[in-house]
């Protein structure tokens, strides 16, 4: 039909109350979310929130139960598959092992009837862009784990869609070369401008390489935005403790004012006083968030504040090389809290051991208040 054509600042994905339901399980349970033009996003959750079924749905791989999906101003509910302006990468980018290189990159074009010669010219720009000139002939046996990866990159993008959706894309690499392979991703998606849209359960990666996050959860965003914002700024205990590492208190509000709470939380003997916009009722239970490298640690009380301070005594260290993690008692019903070293130098981090008394303390601005 005559479908509008969006403008380019119109976002490229535009999903709206969108459900899917197997049976009366819900998978993907009102998922409202724009991706804008040239984004590179990513779907984030635990296994099974529901990302690669949203992801499915975008690809036309699965039918919504409810609600739309537009791709680039044009309603997707009766486009099939092979008609959208998608093309996706899996998990475990199958290649043709029968074929070359350049055959394996040409194939969708072989299928949709373009002329020999630009299949050729296509797919030696594809393999350009992912690095693989010179591997044309090849076939896929004789390709690294990380280079048939690439061919499948190249695959995807040599038919030139307005988005590329890539299903765990790493996930099959080792540790190395998946990292490696996240700064060319994001320098491939910066050379061919096109929206990325990713699925991972790995939140570094998430965090390393997108613009910004949807972190899913049972079915539902649960909180889009970009990564320093989902870190610093968690807007639910889920997210707080699924993005990093992170130490919930749990708490009672005593008073709220002026962009200010102040918390009496079980096992702390002086209450906790944080910055916080919104104005809890007085008496409901919130629980404040603290990153373990938010947190400084000493030997010796930090002078008489009546707030934010906790003694207790080192019960673990765990050493990560380039940080150590001091698990410190602060209550004999509290979980341990962690402490991280980033912040100290490296004699006194050493000087922190096993069974050594500490004092805690932070400033209200270092954590978050949550309310949910
Ligand atoms: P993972 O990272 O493990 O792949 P995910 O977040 O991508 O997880 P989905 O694959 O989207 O999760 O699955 C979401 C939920 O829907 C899961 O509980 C899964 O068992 C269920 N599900 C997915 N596909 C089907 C199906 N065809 N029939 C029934 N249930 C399904």
């Amino acid at each position: 039909g005559a479908a509008p054509i969006a403008g380019n600042d119109a976002p490229i994905i535009e999903i709206s109350g969108l459900c899917k339901r197997f049976g009366s399980f819900s998978a993907v349970e009102d998922v409202d979310l724009k991706i804008g033009r040239g984004e590179f996003f990513a779907l984030l959750g635990p296994s099974g929130c529901g990302k690669t079924t949203l992801l499915r749905m975008l690809a036309g791989l699965e039918l919504p139960s409810e609600g739309t999906i537009r791709i680039d101003g044009q309603d997707m509910s009766l486009v099939p598959a092979n008609k959208r302006p998608v093309n996706m990468v899996f998990q475990s980018y199958a290649v043709f092992p029968h074929m070359s290189v350049l055959d394996n990159v040409g194939y969708g074009l072989r299928i949709d009837g373009v002329p020999r010669d630009e299949i050729r010219r296509r797919a030696e720009e594809a393999l350009a862009l992912v690095k693989l000139d010179g591997f044309a002939a090849r076939r896929p046996d004789q390709l690294s784990g990380g280079q048939r990866q690439r061919v499948a990159l190249a695959r995807a993008l040599v038919k030139r869609p307005k988005v590329l959706l890539l299903d765990e894309p790493l996930s099959a690499l080792d540790a190395k070369l998946r990292e490696a392979m996240r700064l060319e991703l994001v320098n491939l998606q910066e050379t061919v401008g096109i929206t990325f849209v990713i699925v991972t359960h790995d939140q570094s990666e998430a965090l390393s390489m997108a613009g910004r996050i949807a972190v899913m959860n049972q079915g539902q965003v649960q909180q889009i935005a970009p990564p320093a914002e989902l870190y610093e700024f968690p807007s639910s205990r889920f997210v707080a403790d699924f993005i990093g590492s992170v130490n919930m208190i749990e708490g009672r509000i005593e008073s709220a004012s002026n962009g200010r709470v102040r918390l009496a939380c079980p096992g702390i003997a002086t209450p906790i006083e944080m910055e916080h916009e919104a104005a809890p009722p007085v008496g409901s239970t919130a629980w404040v968030a603290l990153r373990p490298e938010k947190i400084d640690i000493t030997k010796e009380p930090t002078g008489e504040a009546d707030a934010n301070t906790v003694s207790g005594m080192v019960e673990e260290v765990t050493y990560l090389g380039e940080t150590s993690v001091y698990h410190v008692r602060i209550s004999p019903d509290l979980p341990l809290m962690k402490v991280s070293s980033a912040n100290l130098d490296r004699v006194t981090r050493r000087a922190f051991t096993w069974e050594d008394p500490v004092y805690l303390s932070w400033t209200a601005t270092c954590g978050v208040v949550l309310e949910r």
